[in-house]
């Protein structure tokens, strides 16, 4: 069953014109919406469906920086500084908890690969610790398994994402920013070289710059046609 996002209402009438146009109404542009509202740029969302309907209702909403790549881990932390002020930014609750996240290995060889991960982050002084079984069994109730051991980062967090995206679509909408559903992009308009609008299934609106925050169905802006990105294939 698909999850159920607390509703917005959004607009129905699209505007003649903007400084920028958002291509897609999941959690990065309905974010950037809110990022460019806060510096006073006015913003048109465009949703093809219903806004977080995709991807960005049906994630697990894990802030996490256990077993991402070294080289992410700066990104990943300064989404947690993000994620930490979110609900004081939009002025409601996201659910974000710091509570930690915990990987369970079954196997020794599952148990090398975070032991290997570990290691590979140990410049980056984060809180992230191997458990063993007893560990385990300790921090979650009910946890008892034939567990190998785990690997545990206390200072992971956790949104909700049936709460998240529609609580920044408000405040980002009590801040300007229009948002259309059922709204799907088809092209764009090009003057002189530069972007000049787009076109919609609802008509066209002018603007002066299109960030595309439509993850799958970016291909051709279209709702009908079938995209080859690869979560999709
Ligand atoms: C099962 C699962 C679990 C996940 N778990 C996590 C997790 O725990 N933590 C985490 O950080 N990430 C997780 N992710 C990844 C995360 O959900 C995505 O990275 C994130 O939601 C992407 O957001 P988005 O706004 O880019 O895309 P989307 O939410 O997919 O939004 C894109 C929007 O663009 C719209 N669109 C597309 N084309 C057009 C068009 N032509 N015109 C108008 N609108 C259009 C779509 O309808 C869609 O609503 C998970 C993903 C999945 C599938």
């Amino acid at each position: 069953m698909a999850p159920t996002i607390a509703p917005v209402k959004t607009s129905t009438v699209l505007p003649y014109a903007t400084s920028v146009v958002i291509i897609g109404g999941g959690i990065i542009g309905l974010t950037a919406a809110l990022t460019l509202a806060e510096r006073n740029i006015s913003v048109v969302v465009l949703e093809k469906g219903q806004i977080a309907g995709e991807q960005s209702s049906r994630n697990l909403g894990w802030v996490r920086k256990t077993s991402r790549h070294a080289a992410d881990i700066p990104l990943a932390l300064a989404a947690d500084r993000l994620w930490a002020q979110m609900s004081e930014r939009v002025g409601a609750d996201v659910g974000y908890r710091q509570k930690g996240i915990m990987f369970v290995g079954r196997t020794p060889s599952q148990m090398a690969l975070h032991e290997g991960w570990l290691k590979s982050v140990e410049h980056l002084s984060l809180d992230s610790r191997l458990l063993s079984k007893r560990e385990i069994e300790a921090l979650v109730p009910g946890g008892v398994g034939d567990w190998a051991g785990g690997i545990f980062t206390p200072s992971d967090a956790r949104a909700e994402p049936t709460l998240a995206s529609s609580a920044i679509a408000k405040a980002a909408m009590s801040m300007g920013v229009v948002i259309m559903e059922q709204c799907a992009v088809r092209t764009l308009q090009m003057s002189a070289g530069a972007v000049s609008g787009v076109v919609t299934e609802k008509g066209e609106i002018r603007c002066d710059h299109v960030l595309l925050a439509g993850e799958c169905g970016h291909g051709a802006f279209s709702a009908t046609s079938a995209c080859r990105c690869r979560p999709c294939l």
